[in-house]
């Protein structure tokens, strides 16, 4: 199984996501294959009428759009912070994506994920240009075995890679276990995606050049703040991509086991609750936000 757990800087405006063989993470079960119910006939006493359905797991907050006026392009005040969409209103160049994503196979992988891409910058460019910044589209690149890149060698246990050098995202073709799609989950590819795509955002918005990858705190910052992310995208085009409680559920578990490695305080992603913990800052709410992802701002003990 592969784990995303550490960030190697291998230069300025670089980030790599390496993977370590750890466990296998135990399917995600379906919604029917819960145990059998007690038949009603077995019940001396009339049952009570089933509870009301309670929200899904993916229920956002009602709570309004999040104060923004981000005027800087540094760490704690970016413009980037200012992006933001009401839940389900992002770009119609996302529905495409619905359909479940290629095996491991690198030619498709590669169409799918330059669609990804797609997708993604048709999301955040026409508010990036609101802003005053620009998005240069990144290169996508797939590789198994070795890939020699502008930031060092990359290799096998390495799920996804962005490097500032030459604005590359580069995603292993033999990192995922399942031979399906990343992890069992059918949007698991959007997440290593959109999660390198952040960092590709990052470099664009000066966060990368002002951030210190080799101080442990700014590099989870840094980490969380592209999961943080990853779930404003997925709040964004949730619709358009038919997510629901089990896609909620099997993203949730790709986080949680991805970072199951990281000591928490000590690592360089951050743990698995603090994974979880922004990428619902980022996916349950009303408004899919960026300022809900400024981790510049949060206390040491939600950036562990
Ligand atoms: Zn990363």
């Amino acid at each position: 199984m592969a784990v995303l757990g550490i960030v190697l800087a291998l230069g300025v405006n670089s980030l790599i996501v390496p993977v370590v063989r750890s466990r296998l993470l135990p399917p995600v079960p379906s919604a029917s294959s819960g145990a059998p119910s007690p038949a009603a006939s077995d019940s001396p006493t009339p049952r009570p009428s089933s509870p009301p359905p309670s929200p899904g797991a993916d229920a956002p907050r009602l709570d309004g759009a999040p104060t923004t006026g981000f005027t800087k392009f540094g760490l704690s005040d970016n413009r980037l912070y200012n992006l933001m969409w009401r839940r389900g209103e992002g770009s119609a160049q996302c529905e495409q994506l619905t359909v479940t994503a290629p095996s491991v196979s690198a030619a498709k992988l590669t169409t799918y994920g330059k669609s990804v891409i797609d997708c993604l910058l048709a999301l955040h460019r026409p508010q990036a240009k609101a802003q005053g910044f620009t998005i240069d589209t990144p290169k996508f690149v797939t590789f198994a075995g070795t890939e020699r890149t502008a930031c060092g060698v990359i290799a096998d246990e390495q799920v996804g890679v962005y490097c500032g050098r030459n604005k590359t995202i580069y995603i292993s073709t033999v990192a995922d276990d399942w031979k399906n799609t990343y992890r069992g989950a059918r949007l698991g590819y959007l997440w290593v995606i959109s999660h390198e795509f952040a960092h590709h955002l990052q470099a664009s918005t000066g966060l990368l050049r002002d951030s210190d990858s080799k101080d442990l705190k700014e590099s989870r910052r840094i980490e969380l703040m592209a999961n943080c992310a990853s779930g404003v995208f997925f709040g964004a085009v949730w619709t358009q991509l038919g997510g629901g409680p089990v896609e909620y559920k099997q993203l949730r578990s790709a986080l949680q086991s991805t970072y199951a490695n990281e000591v928490p305080g000590r690592g360089t992603h951050g743990s698995p609750a603090s994974a979880v913990l922004w990428f619902d800052r980022g996916f349950k709410h009303e408004y899919a936000a960026y300022a809900r992802c400024n981790t510049f701002r949060a206390p040491s003990s939600e950036v562990r």
